[in-house]
């Protein structure tokens, strides 16, 4: 993309609530004008001013659906796409977990069809292609469709509409499994999206959605999981509500803790085809009522917390810095962009940032312009503080970086600031 200058031309205003139409929202963390978060910079760019857009979050009191105040023009940020998920062995396990249980719950035979949607670059059909269905993928980012396509996952570079779902139906026939991880959440048109699934699922196929779960996002303050593509924080409640309206129902749903710093995942059905789960009931009993997923005071409680959280991380920072230790991060990620630009952290304090994967190597992050280096460099290079930016990946990054030659400790910043060796 081009940067512009500092303007804010790329966003517009989203005052009405995506799944219920409400004007009732309350905004409860502010975050100030930051750019997008996946717009690394390359060495040219950094004369150029970035095109910035507010972030800030509301939640709706009628259906409980946390949502940004802005949304950015989606081709901005999806049609080249740096994130490959393929880089990450925790996920690869999550996927091969995935594909294996949709196959199971929906009883699907070898031959049957598999769809993904934002599907990347096919780690997650891989899995389904190894168990004998034939797979399908829809992807926007250009690069990663065709990449995926040339590894024989054959994926349409279009966002999923009701138009690419007839497509699908035609070449592939209806899919007895529609996945879609992570993707829900940088939806601005959710019904658009969900009808589609209904159109193209098959009568007695299930769809599967994973989503970090707003639960979590709030009990752990996990505000640096916000960022522009990252429109929606969803629970069971509104999830439900958002089916219902497209004649689908969540008939069951699971909890992974230490995926994305939690993460759900709400099977759906052909309303009436199969019989809820006791699991969601009491999901929405025991984890959405009694924490109150539409309460306005819990949301306003967590964006105090949040503040105190970044003004902390900042004081350990300076002080490190003034005694003269050297700091670099690790994650390179949409994450840890946000928690830059909001805690107001600069590459004067933090100048660099490890990342593991090769295409980030030599960009600078968006906002703080922490220059990207391989873990490599970690061997030679005298730090003494590594920031954790991509938090979720803890225990795979300390090994890592101790593999690489690493020997200082390590700052983890959420959900509270603590020092570890
Ligand atoms: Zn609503």
């Amino acid at each position: 993309m081009t940067a512009a200058g500092p303007h804010d031309d790329a966003s517009r205003i989203h005052d009405r609530c995506r799944i219920c139409g409400s004007s009732g929202m309350i905004r409860y963390l502010d975050m100030g004008a930051t750019p997008l978060a996946n717009s690394y910079l390359t060495d040219q760019q950094l004369e150029t001013p970035e095109p910035v857009a507010e972030l800030a979050l509301q939640v709706c009191i009628g259906c409980g659906l946390s949502q940004l105040t802005r949304v950015v023009d989606r081709d901005l940020m999806f049609r080249n796409y740096l994130y490959v998920s393929s880089t990450s062995q925790t996920l690869r396990n999550h996927f091969a977990e995935l594909a294996a249980t949709a196959m199971r719950v929906a009883a699907a035979a070898p031959g049957d069809a598999a769809l993904d949607i934002a599907s990347n670059d096919g780690l997650l059909l891989s899995c389904f292609r190894s168990l004998g269905m034939r797979v399908v993928g829809v992807d926007p980012a250009r690069n990663l469709a065709a990449e995926a396509t040339a590894r024989g996952i054959p994926t349409i570079a279009e966002y999923w509409n009701p138009a690419v779902a007839s497509q699908v139906i035609e070449r592939y026939g209806r899919p007895m499994t529609i996945t879609a991880q992570n993707v829900l959440g940088h939806v601005d048109d959710v019904h658009e999206f969900v009808q589609a699934v209904e159109i193209a699922l098959a009568p007695q196929g299930i769809f599967i959605v994973e989503l970090p779960y707003v639960v979590d996002f709030i009990e752990r303050n996990e505000f640096d999981t916000a960022y522009h593509e990252h429109l929606s924080y969803f629970g069971l409640s509104p999830m439900r509500r958002l089916l219902g309206a497209h004649d689908l129902d969540a008939f069951d749903v699971d909890h992974f803790p230490d995926i994305h710093g939690g993460t759900i995942r709400v099977f759906a059905c052909h309303a009436g085809t199969r019989r809820p789960s006791a699991r969601v009931t009491a999901m929405l009993r025991t984890e959405e009522d009694s924490f109150g997923i539409a309460a306005s005071d819990v949301y306003v409680a967590f964006g105090e917390r949040v503040r105190q959280n970044m003004a902390e991380l900042a004081r350990l920072l300076l002080t490190l810095r003034q005694q003269g230790k050297r700091i670099w991060a690790y994650g390179a990620s949409a994450k840890g962009n946000t928690l830059m630009n909001f805690s107001g952290m600069k590459a004067e304090t933090v100048p660099m940032v490890v990342d593991d994967n090769p295409k980030k190597w030599g960009l600078y992050t968006p906002g703080a312009r922490m220059r990207i280096v391989g873990p490599g460099e970690l061997a030679t290079a005298g730090v003494d503080h590594l920031l954790l930016l991509a938090w979720n990946f803890e225990s795979e990054i300390v090994r890592r970086s101790r593999a690489a030659g690493y020997r200082g400790s390590y700052v983890r910043p959420v959900p509270a600031v603590a020092v570890f060796d």
